[in-house]
């Protein structure tokens, strides 16, 4: 079975697990553990940020990045297929207190026309207050589509003017980056705060980070330990996230090729592939992910309609050949 169902599913090399086995470690609640600490410190200084906090997962990285521009009762803007407002289970509601007002575009752009004309910083005690924007680089249901640094650097520029955050989900921004030459401190600098995973392509079994200035990671430590997400000697798992970093990111362009083949193979202009996703339009989604089974691939559905295929560190080039030739198939 080749899976695609998403770059979660990597596991780790024989190599990660020999960096996590001889990992140092302490008790990060006391914030002694080294491992954590120098990934905490390398994460901060790639995206040119004073600090960086690592989490379990991405949603929790998420939820303390964005609760850190946006207070209870106040809004951020997104647009409606972000993983914030679609795939976190409404945590940004339940747990910040927190709502929502979202944009749509087919490649999950951030165009400051459209962001503007919603802004609402304050309109006495009539509409919700607006605090932040976020944006998803790559955009996970847009296909893995990279937005234009032009347009990022344009949005953040008029958020510093009239006093919003802006949150960057970078939870793929590695792909981004590897995508399009981008130097990671570009993508940090459109951001008061970000989320990057360790655990889609690059390959970790767990982790995320928050990344942002000294004093909203320091709050974001608190509120980490709140949610019940102190963990202790977990410099196991830092190793990991370190070895990725040494080793898998330049990769990345290997799943980027890869996913231009399944898209060729599935009737679309492999040139509308930036990175490492494919969606596919099926009015039989369900049965043509059935389909695929039988031939040996797994894809999943990510709407009634749309069908999602994910390459990864665990999809080899001749994986990807054979699973372009069933898609072709079908
Ligand atoms: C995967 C992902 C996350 C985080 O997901 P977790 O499963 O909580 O680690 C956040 N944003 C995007 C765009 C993602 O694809």
């Amino acid at each position: 079975m080749i899976d695609l169902r998403s770059d979660t599913l990597t596991r780790p090399t024989e190599a990660m697990r020999a960096a996590m086995a001889r990992a140092e470690v302490g008790d990060d609640v006391y914030g002694e553990d080294p491992t954590v600490l120098a990934l905490e410190e390398r994460v901060a200084g790639l995206f040119g940020h004073e600090a960086a906090l690592f989490t379990p997962t991405g949603s929790m990285a998420n939820v303390l990045a964005v609760g850190s521009l946006v207070a209870p009762g106040q809004e951020v803007l997104c647009e409606a297929s972000a993983h914030i407002a679609r795939a976190e289970l409404g945590a940004h509601g339940a747990i910040g207190g927190i709502t929502m007002r979202t944009w749509t575009h087919p490649r999950g752009r951030a165009e400051l026309a459209t962001i503007s004309s919603m802004f609402a910083p304050d309109m006495g005690p009539f509409f919700v207050r607006t605090a932040a924007v976020s944006v998803e680089n790559t955009h996970n249901f847009a296909g893995g589509a990279v937005l234009p640094l032009g347009e990022l650097q344009e949005l953040k520029d008029w958020a510093v003017g009239v006093g919003a955050g802006v949150h960057l989900d970078g939870a793929r921004i590695w792909n981004a980056h590897v995508a399009t030459g981008v130097p990671l401190a570009e993508y940090g600098a459109i951001a008061s705060v970000l989320s990057v995973c360790l655990s889609k392509g690059l390959g970790a079994p767990v982790g995320s980070l928050m990344v942002g200035s000294r004093d909203a990671v320091a709050e974001a430590r608190v509120r980490r330990k709140r949610m019940g997400g102190g963990m202790r000697q977990v410099g196991i798992l830092a190793a990991a996230g370190l070895h990725a970093l040494d080793h898998h990111v330049d990769r990345l362009a290997d799943d980027h090729a890869h996913a231009r083949l399944l898209a060729e193979a599935c009737g679309l202009d492999p040139a509308t592939v930036d990175t490492n996703i494919v969606v596919v339009e099926r009015s039989d989604a369900p049965a043509f992910v059935a389909a695929a089974a039988e031939h040996g691939v797994r894809v999943a559905t990510v709407g009634p309609t749309a069908v999602r295929m994910v390459t990864h560190l665990d999809v080899s080039r001749a994986d990807a050949e054979r699973a372009a030739a069933a898609l072709a198939e079908l």
